[in-house]
C-alpha cells in the first residue's frame, strides 16, 4: 500500500483566502447554532482583528456574528447592516423583525 497515493485529502488541507481581505483563513472549530450543526465544525477563520468571514467546505463562506448580538424586544440574533470603513472595528447590528439597532460603539453615540 503506498502511502499518500490515496488519500482522501482532508478539508484542513485547503487554503482559502478571505474575500474582503485577501488573507490565509486559519482552521479553527466552531460552534454554530442551529439544527444542522449540532457539534464542534471545522471552519476557516480571516486573520484580520475584528474580521467575521469564515469559510467551510459545504457551506462555503458565512460570517458568524458576535454571540451577544441579539434584539432585546424579539431575542432574535441580528444581522451585520453596517461597517465603517475608516473604523474597521466598527460594526452596526439591526434586528429582522423592528428598527432596533446595536452597534459595538455604544459609548460614542451618547453625546
Ligand atoms: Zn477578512
Ligand atoms: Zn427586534
Amino acid at each position: 500500500m503506498a502511502e499518500g497515493m490515496a488519500l482522501v485529502k482532508s478539508s484542513t488541507d485547503l487554503q482559502p483566502l478571505c474575500y474582503e481581505h485577501h488573507v490565509l483563513m486559519r482552521p479553527v472549530q466552531i460552534l454554530l447554532k442551529g439544527d444542522m450543526y449540532p457539534a464542534p465544525t471545522l471552519a476557516y477563520t480571516c486573520s484580520e482583528p475584528g474580521c467575521l468571514i469564515h469559510y467551510n467546505s459545504p457551506t462555503g463562506y458565512f460570517i458568524i456574528p458576535m454571540p451577544d448580538v441579539t434584539c432585546p424586544h424579539h431575542s432574535l440574533p441580528m444581522y451585520l447592516a453596517e461597517v465603517n470603513p475608516q473604523n474597521r472595528s466598527f460594526r452596526l447590528w439591526r434586528c429582522p423583525q423592528c428598527d432596533a439597532i446595536h452597534t459595538n460603539e455604544e459609548s460614542l453615540s451618547g453625546l
